[in-house]
């Protein structure tokens, strides 16, 4: 996938009957190798946009474009394979399985895909996030961001267009939080991945080449 789109895009809760609408008339781009930062308060609607981009939660109404195609025409299981072979992920809480080593943790989505693991390109990848050493090791062992840097590594493997990032190194102190943001601005440069990132840091947005704000609903760039 090359490009997402999204038109007019609006997002309302529901509980009971009561409408909570959270994003209105959203448009925005995004092309591959983009760098694109969501900023906004917390509540804002940042998590819930990145969710309806990546199709993991419906918008009210509007359009999302896969490469100039409707997501609504996609069938549900296809929309999974879309997500599986084009999108990474990447969460504040790296949610990684703690009964799993580092390797296997990275391996999942190779096997949720059902691709052989082509262990030269993935020991590529867990070289490129530094953590050749520690790929026998389980999660407990590791510091926060080099949990952080399995979750990119797990991200990376079934080689994204895009990921999408909420607030990546919000729970990592600034010498950390810096060392990521450098690893995954890197990351998009050398492979031409779009970042979609949800973050306050002032520090990773001012890298960002599209920087926009979300605003009593409103997504606007800035
Ligand atoms: P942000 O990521 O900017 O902090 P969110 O996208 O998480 O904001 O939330 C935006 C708003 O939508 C908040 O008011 C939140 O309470 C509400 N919200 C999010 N998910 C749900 C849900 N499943 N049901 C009802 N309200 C929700």
């Amino acid at each position: 996938m090359n490009k997402i789109e999204c038109i007019n895009l609006c997002k309302s809760y529901f509980i009971d009957s009561n409408e909570i609408e959270v994003l209105k008339d959203i448009n925005i781009t995004i092309s591959r190798g983009d760098l694109v930062a969501i900023s906004g308060q917390s509540g804002a609607g940042k998590s819930t946009l990145l969710q309806i981009i990546a199709s993991l939660d419906s918008q009210s109404s509007g359009s999302l474009i896969y490469d100039d195609k409707d997501s609504t025409t996609f069938k549900n299981n296809d929309l999974s394979k879309v997500r599986l072979n084009n999108f990474g992920f990447v969460y504040q809480f790296h949610h990684l399985l703690e009964d799993l080593n580092v390797l296997e943790n990275i391996l999942i989505p190779l096997e949720i895909s059902n691709k052989s693991s082509n262990n030269s390109s993935v020991l590529d990848i867990i070289e490129e996030v530094g953590l050749t050493s520690r790929i026998s090791h389980l999660p407990w062992k590791l510091s926060g961001g080099e949990k952080q840097r399995v979750a990119i590594a797990r991200a990376l493997v079934n080689k994204p267009n895009f990921i999408f990032l909420d607030e990546p190194t919000g729970n990592l102190d600034q010498k950390n939080a810096g060392i990521i943001q450098n690893l995954l601005l890197d990351i998009s440069k050398r492979h031409n991945i779009a970042l979609v990132t949800a973050t306050h840091d002032n520090n990773f947005i001012k890298n960002f080449d599209k920087i926009y704000k979300i605003q009593n609903m409103n997504l606007a760039e800035v």
